[in-house]
């Protein structure tokens, strides 16, 4: 059978990480969360005392920079040289900076290699913002997942509650902060790409949304 690369986009908080775990083991294909990418180059900036609006310095570090995936029995986690950033890009700080280095064109334009170079193989889920409209515009199967600013706010601060500690005002502030950053910058703005399926999960479970996206052809291809 035909392995495929699967895109799925969407807002912060859609609920695009449980359904692209779910939907890749369901596939049996690897999983790839692009914006743990743009958080390590936020964090790494971060501690580089790097600004997110200094280009040349980002420049600089995203050629130096080496980002991957290595799965361990802690799960898949993301290290950067020789060191494993996983538990730091989550804070809310890192996730500001990720909208603010990530509307960067040379920092989207280092990333850009290295997420197709992942692909090569094929068998992929990938989720992002960007993923069926810039990064693989001939990918097999793309889908935008969307719900209410509601039920994504909601959602993110109960998965954060415990190790973050923000109100849910404070989680859904951020939330549009960010859904403004991403959707109005001039690069590779958060949009559906014109071929993907847009599945609304306001109303949804995750099985549910999985279901309907195996529905369009995934295992029969
Ligand atoms: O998906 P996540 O919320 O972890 O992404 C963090 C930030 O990285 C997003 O707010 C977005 O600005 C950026 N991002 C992006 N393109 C992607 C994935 C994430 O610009 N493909």
């Amino acid at each position: 059978m035909k392995q495929l690369l699967i895109t799925i986009d969407g807002p912060a908080g859609a609920g695009k990480t449980t359904v692209s775990r779910m939907l890749a083991d369901r596939l049996g294909y690897r999983y790839i969360d692009t914006g743990a990418l743009y958080r390590g180059v936020a964090y790494e900036a971060k501690v580089a005392g790097i600004s997110v609006d200094d280009d040349p310095g980002l420049e600089t570090l995203c050629r130096t920079l080496t980002l991957k995936f290595v799965r361990n029995e802690k799960g898949t986690r993301l290290v950067s040289g020789e060191s494993d950033i996983t538990d730091n890009i989550r804070a809310p700080d890192i996730t500001m900076r990720s909208s603010a280095v990530s509307a960067r064109p040379m920092v989207r334009t280092c990333l850009l290699d290295v997420q197709r170079e992942m692909a090569r193989e094929g068998g992929v889920v990938f989720e992002g913002r960007d993923m069926g409209t810039v990064v693989f515009p001939d990918a097999d199967l793309k889908f935008f997942l969307n719900a209410s600013i509601d039920i994504r706010s909601r959602r993110r601060h109960t998965e954060q509650r415990s190790s973050v500690g923000q109100t849910l005002a404070e989680v859904e502030k951020d939330m549009r902060r960010r859904d403004e950053k991403d959707s109005s910058r001039t690069v590779a703005p958060l949009k559906p790409a014109e071929d993907a399926i847009i599945i609304d999960s306001t109303e949804l479970s995750v099985e549910a949304v999985v279901e309907r996206m195996l529905s369009y052809g995934t295992v029969t291809k």
